[in-house]
């Protein structure tokens, strides 16, 4: 494969670069993945609440690919936290992805202000040991978050995927998961295309390397050893965000980068989102 894997904590291979489908409609999302899946990528991050999980599972079934050489992710929602619900709502995303297993499955929200992501993540842990789902972690979980699940279950989260990019570095959850062994994710990985691929030093390291501002960007994901799930539904995107590991940026260039954080979020707080 094009893309290196990390080791997760319980031994399970995971590529460090992915493709991710959020926003991309259930009747695209078949397209969208088997341009992905043929253009090297052989990780796929969806959730339940993404509508997208048919079309993913079915371009994963049709791609020729075979099941166990893809990486799949997805998460349960908010509303279907809690031991029954969560469990119900595995069976439904496998139901939908048309697989009998995953690869990692994801809290997707921790939801403070409900208190349930405990007794969700023991429904995890069910699944885990049944064998449905390879590896179990969480998404935007604060270190307090962690710290909590950590001292009341048994299985250390295997990833916490969080946003993450150059204007929102998150060097004390980076810092914490390292201590943890638990592997940080990027969502956003191209803070949403927007500005931050227009930032001045970051198109300065895309000329000096003949690469793109988003090649630029995921490469510094890279070399800090983050995973990352870019998304995009434009093919020619698509192959030039998995063509990242040709080249590397020296001590300048991350330095240059390091120094665009400004600690703002796209997304919602974890703290306080409670979106059901
Ligand atoms: P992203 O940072 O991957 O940016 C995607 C956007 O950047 C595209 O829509 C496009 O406009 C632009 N883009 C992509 N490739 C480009 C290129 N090569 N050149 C120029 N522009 C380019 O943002 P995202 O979609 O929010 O995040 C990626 C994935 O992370 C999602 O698809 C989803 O799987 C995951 N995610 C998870 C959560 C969560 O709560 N766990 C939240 C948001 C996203």
């Amino acid at each position: 494969s094009k893309v290196p894997p990390i080791i997760l904590n319980n031994g399970v291979e995971m590529p460090q670069l992915g493709y991710g489908v959020w926003q991309v409609p259930d009747d695209e999302a078949e397209r969208a993945v088997v341009t992905a899946l043929e253009a090297g990528y052989r990780s796929i991050d969806t959730a339940a609440i993404y509508g997208n999980e048919k079309g993913t599972g079915k371009a994963i079934a049709t791609s020729g690919v075979p099941r166990e050489e893809v990486f799949l992710t997805t998460k349960v929602w908010n509303a279907d936290q809690g031991y029954d619900a969560a469990l119900r709502a595995f069976d439904t995303s496998l139901t939908k992805l048309g697989t009998d297993y995953v690869d990692l499955y994801l809290i997707h929200w921790p939801l403070p202000s409900k208190d349930l992501y405990v007794e969700t993540y023991k429904a995890f842990e069910k699944i885990h040991s049944d064998g449905r789902a390879k590896a179990i972690g969480v998404s935007n979980f604060l270190p307090e978050h962690l710290d909590r699940l950590i001292a009341e279950t048994n299985v250390i989260p295997a990833v916490n995927q969080i946003e993450l990019h150059p204007h929102l570095q998150q060097h004390a959850a980076r810092e914490f998961h390292a201590e943890q062994g638990i592997a940080t994710e990027a969502w956003s990985p191209l803070g949403q295309g927007k500005g931050l691929l227009e930032v001045p030093a970051i198109v300065a390291i895309a000329q000096k390397h003949g690469r793109t501002p988003a090649q630029i960007v995921l490469r510094w994901h890279i070399q800090l050893g983050n995973v990352v799930i870019p998304k995009s539904v434009t093919p020619s995107r698509i192959k030039e965000n998995i063509e990242v590991f040709d080249f590397s940026l020296d001590d300048e260039d991350l330095a240059a980068i390091s120094a665009l954080n400004e600690d703002r979020r796209i997304g919602p707080d974890p703290a306080t989102f409670d979106m059901s």
